[in-house]
């Protein structure tokens, strides 16, 4: 195993075989955690960066069989900001020292093209990096958010297999989510994806296809997580995912993909106290405070226990502490992908 992780490390690349068994191997966790923390310092430095996550609407009219936004869980409480409030919220964030500002929401039709570019340009007038996670959309939308401005889109796989895909999205297609990824890149988005560990069925070697999967692709972020039950989905009553097991493939992808930004999701802070700053030590260089106004954030309960409800300043003031600990710094700047030297 520790041949295999100093190949990764000197080479970037394994095969599906070698992947999957580092993933099934227990023993290798801190070994490959290292290296992948090297590999990111030698490729992204040390600096972290600040994303704002605004979270405009719970609005969805998908089914995913995981997610407590889903549209058939009626016990949540929907809500939809108007315009105003997100360019405010957005402008708040600017002031505050963000230089990205990730626009995310449900799957909500009322965000038309012409609706979200009018939010875009609003945003970009701040002098900020705007990242979109607003979901499946056709060709012409994603132009029009371009030509409004927006520079990044978030849109995970959730998990590269097929069949896998599918018995967790009903109604919807695996192709549509790969055309929806390679539209995006055509038009000269950065991309980023992800998937979900701990799936109801997931095996490491779903996994380790997943890894290949973002290299093939050639995603400039991918965010990771721990798959956490949600008490009103049909998937209640699972065990959900593994911190290790997330950062794990997370480790995976920074040795696979040494340029790349690699997010320390919420999701694994939410399953140990230490788990992002675990993430930062394993190869994350990326991390997205909440800074959606406290009143609604509650009610964007894609998973349960998601984020604490704290304003916006503490959160930042925490989050940045947590970095400065780890003797990281905080970036400046857009933090977009770096494309130099990769290989
Ligand atoms: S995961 Fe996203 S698209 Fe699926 S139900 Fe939840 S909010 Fe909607």
């Amino acid at each position: 195993m520790n041949d295999l992780i100093y190949k990764a490390e000197t080479t970037h690349a394994l095969n599906i075989d070698e992947l999957t068994a580092l993933l099934d191997a227990s023993e290798y966790d801190e070994a490959l955690f290292a290296a992948a923390d090297r590999v990111r310092k030698k490729y992204v430095g040390d600096a972290v960066h600040l994303r704002g996550l605004i979270e405009f609407s719970n609005i969805c009219r998908c089914f995913c069989m995981y997610c407590g936004l889903r549209c058939e869980n009626k016990n949540a409480e929907r809500y939809r900001l108007t315009e105003d409030e997100i360019v405010e919220t957005a402008r708040k964030a600017a002031e505050a020292g963000y230089r990205t500002i990730v626009l995310q929401s449900g799957e909500d039709a009322w965000f038309s093209a012409e609706r979200m570019s009018s939010v875009i340009r609003r945003v970009k007038a701040f002098d900020v990096a705007v990242t979109l996670s607003v979901g499946e959309r056709p060709f012409e939308d994603y132009k029009a958010f371009k030509d409004a401005g927006a520079d990044r889109y978030l849109l995970r796989i959730e998990t590269s297999d097929k069949a896998l895909y599918e018995s967790v999205h009903p109604h919807m297609s695996f192709e549509n989510r790969v055309r929806c990824l390679k539209d995006l890149k055509t038009l000269g988005y950065e991309v980023g994806t992800g998937c979900l560990v701990g799936l109801p069925h997931q095996t490491s070697r779903h996994l380790a296809k997943d890894i290949l999967f973002f290299k093939e692709i050639e995603a400039d972020m991918i965010g990771i997580g721990p798959y956490i039950p949600h008490p009103q989905t049909p998937l209640r009553n699972e065990k959900g995912g593994d911190l290790i097991q997330a950062v794990k493939v997370m480790a995976l992808t920074r040795l696979l993909l040494p340029t790349i930004n690699i997010p320390a999701t919420t999701a694994m802070e939410t399953l140990a106290p230490n788990g992002q700053a675990k993430a930062l030590q394993s190869g994350a260089n990326v991390i997205m405070p909440n800074v959606t106004d406290p009143s609604v954030r509650k009610k964007y309960e894609i998973y349960p226990g998601k984020t604490p409800a704290n304003p916006a300043e503490d959160a930042r003031k925490e989050t940045i502490g947590k970095i400065l600990s780890l003797g990281r710094t905080i970036g400046t700047g857009f933090g977009g992908r770096i494309k130099a030297h990769s290989g």
